[in-house]
């Protein structure tokens, strides 16, 4: 169905096909949220960020959407776990204020 993503990424410097995924640094991790990937040519070691479509990188990768699936789950237990707190808190603020009056 799609093409494959390896055959469409090509060295913009010296057109190898030999392209791999750098170590990402915290600009990498910024320009990502805007949907640009960073690659690196393994022939010429030219490094450049290329825009792709959302989801485009998670697909062959299983193991990376199980550790997006993950770390959701991990922020709504941190939501939950928040919003009962807050809960216990308003209802010992209300506790506190029938007490005075
Ligand atoms: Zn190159």
């Amino acid at each position: 169905m799609n093409p494959d993503p390896a055959a469409s990424l090509c060295c913009p410097k010296c057109s190898s096909a030999k392209v791999r995924r750098p170590r990402r640094t915290m600009a990498d991790k910024l320009y990502r949220l805007l949907g640009y990937v960073a690659f690196r040519c393994s022939g010429c070691r030219h490094r450049w960020r290329r825009r792709l479509p959302p989801g485009y990188l998670s697909k062959p990768g299983a193991q990376r959407s199980e550790t997006i699936r993950r770390r959701k789950a991990a922020l709504l237990r941190n939501g939950l776990v928040y919003a009962v707190g807050l809960a216990i808190f308003a209802l010992f603020v209300l506790f506190l204020s029938r007490e005075r009056s």
